[in-house]
């Protein structure tokens, strides 16, 4: 039999409907593969018991028939998830050994459609990071490796747990929260698939907040079809999220294979920046012409505005930060560090609790939120925010169907590599992901080449909102062409 962990999503669903094989031989495997592979860091909490007693009550829905479009398909969740009785920490000490009561809506909809969970996954520190460095358990490790070397490299971030678990065939997709790019990113440093949806598409009810506004819950998958089934199961309206939108979910799997011809692409002049390395432009052009190959259109357009998303983001997610993560503060949650009044034990738990990421960036949300500054810094963000969200509209109404960009401006790079002197450096890698959360819309990353030494290269496509399906169709085109990629195994 072929090694089960292996398979696709879609397979391992064929091959549970035609019973080759039970859930609970597809969930040994992957439990298997993850306690071989613990040095990826991946997991930071494997739920073996509870998932084998989820494979076993999938083996008797399919049995019986009527199981549902999930039943028996091994997950990861990203720690930022609440799961019930089981811990969720966002990768902080600041939440020690929390518990929650309840389910995020994301999740208890995997749940309900048979899926299986395997653990929890790594993450920066409440999603704040581009390299799962910053998270309390330590770096999370890519699986690839560069081409004759053997460095560790990260897994991108913040979503790194799950873009390394699902690379390493460690689940066969996992969820992800993407809030300037954790998603998209960590799936091109990866060669996967990982797709952030529209804002509202998904509840972010039971997720651990960074900046709300921005916040949005996706999968991480091998193949475009994988995450398209994934969505469908993870979408939908939830009245505990106001921010949730009531429309149908529609078969996002049915886009794929979809024709694209006559579609019209943009193709960003701004996001050629200087110093990009020939390789991604290289890429870039590529993938345009696997698209007009297929029958596209592409058409240059301009989103004048991108030059100051990030340091819009930089002020926005911050600023929202430092207002949702007033809530540690010993006395609800997690660790607590007493002192001799209650403003001292405040102090000593979110001194001793949050890491120096984290700390930075409640320093500057606080500090663009201040009184004097306000206006200067925050109400400007705000402003800036809406042209972005226009330079996007004008497009869209020019009758363009989606846009292609590159995912990253690099392949991945070394643990420790980055950021260290400079954070600036760091949050450069969200440079071609932070306008579409600014903007609100979904936003595909999809493997499309190899660097020079070997590492996965990723391309963008974004869309109008809640079109979701025209992306699954066109990343799926470039899919076709590019092929799938596996990294070597060297960690097992
Ligand atoms: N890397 C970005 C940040 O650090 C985005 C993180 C995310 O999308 N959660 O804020």
């Amino acid at each position: 039999m072929t090694d089960l962990t292996s398979l696709t999503l879609a397979d391992a669903r064929e091959g549970l409907a035609q019973k080759s094989f039970t859930a609970l031989e597809l969930t040994d495997a992957h439990l298997a593969a993850m306690e071989k592979a613990r040095v990826l860091n991946a997991y930071v909490l494997e739920t073996p018991e509870q998932a084998r007693t989820q494979a076993r009550a999938a083996d008797a829905t399919i049995a019986k028939g009527g199981a549902g479009p999930l039943a028996g398909i091994p997950l990861g969740v990203k720690d930022l998830f609440a799961t019930t009785d089981v811990r969720a920490t966002a990768c902080s000490k600041i939440l020690g050994n929390f518990i929650p009561p309840y389910e995020s809506t994301v999740t208890s909809q995997l749940w309900r459609d048979g899926a299986v969970m395997l653990g929890k996954l790594n993450c920066d520190e409440f999603a704040m990071g581009s390299s799962n460095e910053t998270s309390a358990f330590g770096p999370v490790v890519n699986p690839w490796r560069r081409e004759g070397s053997d460095t560790n490299l990260v897994p991108g971030g913040s979503s790194g747990g799950s873009a390394s678990a699902v690379a390493a065939n460690l689940c066969l997709g996992a969820t992800g929260t993407d809030t300037g790019g954790s998603i998209r990113q960590p799936a091109a440093f990866t060669g996967i698939v990982g797709i952030k949806p529209t804002y509202g598409r998904c509840s972010r009810w039971g997720i651990v907040a960074f900046a709300s506004s921005l916040d949005q819950a996706g999968p991480f998958a091998r193949t475009v079809r994988d995450t398209a089934i994934l969505m469908r199961s993870m979408a939908g309206h939830d009245p505990k999220d106001t921010t949730s939108v009531d429309r149908p979910v529609p078969d996002y799997e049915a886009a794929i294979g979809k024709s694209v011809k006559g579609m019209k692409i943009g193709i960003p002049k701004e996001y050629r920046l200087d110093g990009m390395s020939g390789e991604i432009d290289k890429l870039w052009a590529q993938g345009a012409d696997w698209l007009k190959a297929a029958g596209a259109e592409l058409v240059e357009v301009s989103l004048p505005y991108t030059k100051y998303a990030l340091p819009a983001y930089y002020v926005v997610a911050p600023a929202e930060a430092s207002s949702n993560l007033a809530r540690y503060d010993g006395v609800r949650y997690g660790a607590r560090v007493n002192g001799k009044n209650i403003a001292e034990m405040y102090e000593n738990t979110r001194a001793a609790g949050f890491g120096p990421e984290v700390r930075r960036r409640i320093m500057i949300g606080t500090y663009v939120l201040s009184a004097g500054y306000y206006d200067a810094y925050y109400l400007r963000a705000q402003k800036v925010r809406t042209l972005i969200k226009k330079d996007f509209e004008d497009v869209f109404a020019k009758g363009i169907h989606a846009i292609l960009t590159p995912a990253t401006p690099s392949a991945a790079f070394g643990i420790g590599e980055k950021g260290k002197a400079d954070p600036i450096e760091m949050y450069l890698n969200d440079i071609f992901t932070v306008t579409v959360n600014m903007a609100g819309l979904p936003g595909i990353a999809v493997p499309a080449g190899k660097d020079g030494q070997g590492l996965p290269l990723g391309l963008q496509l974004i869309g109008r909102p809640f079109d979701e399906e025209t992306l699954f169709s066109l990343s799926e085109v470039i899919e076709q062409s590019a092929g799938h990629f596996t990294a070597r195994k060297w960690w097992a």
